[in-house]
């Protein structure tokens, strides 16, 4: 999920034809990964991904490169299809890297209650640019597995609830633009198509 308020479109490199097994982006020094994040239009946006069944090291230095690739677009949120991988893991920091105890990993989640209502604007690393208002619940409980394959509960409020909606959204190949109205929704999507065409989407 974007943060709060961002006010120019981030530039990412544009998507590539590579197959989804194959993650992209720039390798740093001690093997980190920055990771293109997928944009609206790639297929595996908007179907459901597969469970995460193995917790070993190569899990965690995923969620480590989710982490970074996260900070490097700004974003609270990041879900595993977005670096074209279709797997039921997401991170979250509300807090973008300002607070180290505020970085969640939510693999396999499940949403186990929900109270209250919010109304606000919401934005996503693969919607770069266009921001729409989201009804979201105002608590979400989440059960779901950290990197180590132990269950956890957790409740968030406010910014958190949402990133918890939007994020397992992601998993269900939902998109925000779905929650939208259909004439916002169909207004940022001829703006995108009109991008693509000029080639820069
Ligand atoms: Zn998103």
């Amino acid at each position: 999920m974007a943060k709060a308020k961002d006010t120019e479109p981030r530039v990412h490199p544009k998507p590539q034809e590579v197959p989804a097994e194959e993650p992209r982006g720039i390798v740093l020094p001690e093997g980190k990964t920055i990771h293109t994040i997928v944009k609206y239009g790639a297929e595996l946006l908007e179907r459901p991904s597969k469970a995460v069944t193995k917790f070993d090291d190569e899990l965690r230095q995923l969620c480590a490169d989710m982490f970074i690739s996260m900070y490097a677009a700004s974003g609270v949120g990041l879900a595993a299809p977005q670096i074209g991988l279709p797997l039921r893991l997401s991170v979250i920091d509300t807090s973008v890297g300002k607070n180290p105890e505020a970085k969640i990993v939510i693999a396999n989640p499940e949403i186990t209650h929900m109270e209250g209502e919010q109304r606000e604007e919401e934005g996503c690393l693969s919607v770069p640019g266009f921001r729409g208002n989201v009804l979201r619940p105002l608590f979400v409980t989440v059960r779901a597995q950290d990197a180590y394959g132990e269950t956890f509960e957790m409740r968030g409020e406010n910014l958190l609830a949402r990133a918890f909606c939007h994020e397992i959204d992601h998993l269900n190949g939902v998109l925000f633009l779905q929650h939208l109205s259909m004439l916002k929704r169909d207004l940022i999507k001829r703006r995108i198509r009109k991008l693509r065409k000029a080639g820069e989407w």
